[in-house]
């Protein structure tokens, strides 16, 4: 239910494109159902259907795939196309097999939550599965993923949010939320400079980046 001046105000200016036509937006805005993306530039969208219309912000919402890649490893995938791991993220059956990052799912701790498909998921699970490739090579114990922290931060055009945990809990909104988004995105989420002990120190397993 769109109740202020200001959601309306937003939703006359929003488009919502989907290439089926299963259900609608619940707003006065004017959707695009069965017409797919065709085109993306900096200030427009064109669709299959041919029309294109000016957009400043685009939010893509299509979902992502595991790499076709897993389909070569014969073990059990979810609707992703990500192979099921175990705690130690090896493939089940498959010896010497680990999977990691879009490739995997994994479970992070013991409360029902999964991996994503995302930086924060697929850096912490580069470390752990490198580190348990490495340990069953040369007979050391193995060790179980997990991830502990679990943050969300957006930047669009008109404003930023940053929240922290599964259960989502805003702790940041507005310039200092964008600040952190640059942070993550210039900083956080590259690989470590090509120093040894740089690199050594962001595989290591138990590392949490703490924001
Ligand atoms: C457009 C877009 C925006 C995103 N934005 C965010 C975001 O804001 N925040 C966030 O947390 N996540 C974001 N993600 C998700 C994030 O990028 C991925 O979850 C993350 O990169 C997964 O890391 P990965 O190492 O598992 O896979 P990748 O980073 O995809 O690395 C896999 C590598 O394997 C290589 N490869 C594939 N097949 C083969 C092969 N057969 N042989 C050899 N090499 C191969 C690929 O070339 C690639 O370099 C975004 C993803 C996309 C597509």
């Amino acid at each position: 239910m769109l109740r202020s001046k200001s959601q309306k105000r937003f939703c006359k200016r929003l488009h919502l494109v989907r290439s089926i036509k299963f259900g609608s937006c619940p707003s006065p805005s004017p959707n695009r159902l069965g017409a797919g993306v065709e085109v993306m530039d900096q200030s427009s969208v064109t669709l299959s259907s041919g029309e294109r219309f000016e957009a400043s912000t685009v939010i893509w919402a299509a979902g992502i795939r595991a790499a076709p890649l897993t389909a070569q490893i014969p073990a059990e995938r979810d609707s992703f196309g990500r192979l099921m791991v175990d705690s130690d993220l090896r493939v089940p059956g498959v010896q010497g097999v680990f999977a990691t990052g879009d490739a995997a799912r994994a479970a992070c701790d013991n409360k029902g939550n999964y991996s994503l498909m995302s930086c924060q998921h697929a850096t912490r699970m580069g470390a752990f599965a490198g580190n348990n490739a490495a340990a069953e090579l040369l007979g050391i114990p193995t060790k179980p993923y997990h991830q502990k922290a679990y943050v969300t931060c957006l930047d669009l055009e008109a404003g930023a949010l940053f929240t922290r945990g599964c259960e989502p809990k805003v702790e940041m909104v507005g310039d200092v939320a964008k600040k952190t988004k640059q942070e993550i995105n210039t900083a956080w989420i590259y690989p470590p400079k090509p120093h040894r002990a740089a690199a050594l120190a962001a595989a290591d397993p138990e590392r949490v980046i703490d924001l």
